[in-house]
């Protein structure tokens, strides 16, 4: 083989708590994976540092560092467009940060970075349910929040600013819950892993009612469906409302856009069964007539670390070869 060719690009998926790293070939078969604590990094210099090691010694680990093409990542709050982070709310490193010219200063490779919810639509659109669709909105439910990407006509829509898609800061509820955005009502605060908890919490507070849930020593999102599945009124009543929500903001979201399919990822996920019924019961209520029973609602299949590694290493093969020359 001609060892000028670059067959490999890494993937990298930072996420809140983890920060997954991944080899991948031209067929996206994951080589090799690693994984660093994104929190074990108090400023983002440390963390290209870390970071920058675990890629190199991967990639000798799987045929050489010559061989890898370039690097993919994704990120809370990344903006493609500018290569930068922008004051992610819910990561250690504040304000505006040029990640992808710093990673590729010090890689001497080609950086392409984009937001997760991006990532995780490219992973979904070449290996998942979007397969072969040219329009398709994928939604990530995840502990840090609710974020979505719309593919049309078989590319992403990131918006005048690279922006679009914040689905989960759509205002649901007229001067409802408190958001971590600052504004009040919004999608998240209602859906996310700490709206599910403050429901079940409201829920307990407004009534004398009994419920499995005032045993739990702690309140999660699955330890609520614990209770669903013992027929527990009460955690019923939590998903129904979660499942509202949800089936609200997803029948706003498909009456603008129009998809072929919705598809829901992220950990959240997991809960799915205990919210899927009520959430198609009031997406149908909400969706605009004309394409009612025509939107696909799907789970996604694939397995959530791997596809958003999966998704960053697309990005890799996308940006343009690294040269000093050009
Ligand atoms: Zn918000």
């Amino acid at each position: 083989m001609n060892e000028n060719i670059k067959t490999k690009v890494v993937g990298i998926d930072i996420g809140v708590s983890e920060t997954n790293i991944a080899v991948v070939d031209l067929r996206g078969a994951i080589l090799a994976r690693d994984t660093i604590k994104t929190t074990d990094y108090a400023t983002v210099d440390a963390f290209i540092t870390g970071l920058s090691e675990h890629v190199v010694s991967l990639a000798e680990s799987t045929g050489g560092y010559d061989t890898v093409r370039s690097v993919g990542v994704c990120s809370p709050s990344a903006n493609f467009q500018t290569g930068c982070i922008e004051n992610a709310s819910n990561l250690p490193w504040k304000g505006v940060i040029p990640l992808a010219a710093m990673l590729r200063d010090r890689l001497g490779l080609a950086v392409a970075l984009g937001n997760d919810a991006h990532a995780t639509a490219t992973g979904e659109h070449v290996y998942g349910s979007a397969h072969g669709m040219q329009n398709f909105v994928v939604i990530s439910l995840s502990h840090g929040g609710v974020g979505s990407c719309i593919f049309t006509n078989g590319h992403p829509h990131l918006g005048s600013t690279g922006s679009a898609g914040e689905f989960g800061h759509c205002c649901v509820v007229e001067d409802g819950r408190l958001c971590t955005c600052g504004r009040k009502g919004c999608l998240e605060e209602y859906v996310s892993d700490r709206g599910i908890v403050r429901t079940a919490r409201e829920l307990m507070e407004s009534s004398d009612e009994p419920s499995l849930m005032r045993d739990l020593p702690e309140l999660t999102p699955m330890t609520i469906g614990a209770c669903v599945d013992q027929g527990d009124a009460m955690a019923q009543e939590v998903y129904r409302r979660m499942g509202f929500y949800l089936g609200l903001g997803l029948a706003n979201y498909a009456t603008i856009t129009n998809p072929e399919a919705i598809i829901l990822t992220g950990e959240l996920t997991e809960t799915s069964k205990w919210f899927v019924e009520p959430m198609k019961a009031s997406f149908d209520e909400h969706v605009f007539g004309n394409i009612r029973g025509k939107v696909k609602l799907v789970v996604s299949q694939l397995d959530n670390s791997e596809r958003d590694v999966l998704g960053a290493s697309v990005l890799a093969w996308q940006v343009k070869e690294y040269s000093l020359f050009v």
